[in-house]
């Protein structure tokens, strides 16, 4: 394949914790689309969480880390991280765009139902469907149906993806752990670990 044709996939998230939901949806899209490599980003400050608690970026970022070394094809990009202020999917695709590495290859920007559901109130949706291939994955709870909510010039440009449904979230992990419950066989063993060696989401 040459430089011309490569094709990269995005998978964007708060990632608080990052899960076998997350890493199933990445290499189904890799599968599907014949990406080359799919770059995981965590967000910095989430736009559409400022009223929650997040844990650290450099946290979440070891999490991404650690649950992506094991296969060559997921890559983690700090871009968002290292960025002051909040985090929109249209500035990162305008970063990631300028990079060397990624001159002339097509994006597709991976996005679970629940998300693209509310992409009206992101920052310049059709900008985002100009830069990149907009894809859409099956979430428990969810259908593809769903997308004749959305204006038409949007949802003609969104390319749905049936996966396997894992019903696992952030927030359902984040309340197992409160509440004392195993989050084993739902995250990668090693973000299992971290979670306990740094006490997270304990209260
Ligand atoms: P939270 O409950 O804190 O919102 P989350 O599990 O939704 O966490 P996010 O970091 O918000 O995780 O999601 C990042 C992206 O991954 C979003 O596009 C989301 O729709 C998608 N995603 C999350 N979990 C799954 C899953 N189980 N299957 C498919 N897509 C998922
Ligand atoms: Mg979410």
């Amino acid at each position: 394949m040459t430089e011309e044709n490569r094709r990269i996939g995005i998978m964007g998230g708060t990632f608080d914790p990052i899960h076998n939901g997350h890493l199933l949806a990445a290499d189904e899209a890799h599968a599907a689309f014949g990406l080359s490599e799919v770059i995981f980003v965590p967000t910095g400050q989430p736009p559409h969480k400022t009223n929650q608690r997040v844990t650290s970026a450099e946290d979440r970022y070891m999490m991404t880390e650690f649950a992506t070394v094991g296969c060559p094809y997921f890559k983690v990009s700090r871009v968002e991280i290292d960025r002051v202020g909040s985090s929109y999917t249209i500035d990162t695709l305008r970063t990631l765009r300028t990079m060397p590495e990624y001159a002339g290859v097509e994006f597709y920007f991976i996005t679970g139902l629940d998300a693209v559901l509310d992409i009206v109130s992101w920052k310049n949706p059709e900008e985002i469907m100009d830069m990149c291939k907009f894809v859409a994955v099956s979430r428990y709870g969810y259908t593809h149906k769903r997308m004749e909510e959305l204006p038409s010039e949007l949802r003609s440009r969104i390319i749905p993806l049936e996966i396997p449904l894992l019903a696992i979230s952030s927030t359902e992990l984040r309340e197992r752990i409160k509440n004392g419950r195993s989050i084993r066989f739902m995250v990668p063993s090693a973000v299992e670990q971290f979670i306990r060696k740094k006490s997270l989401y304990k209260n």
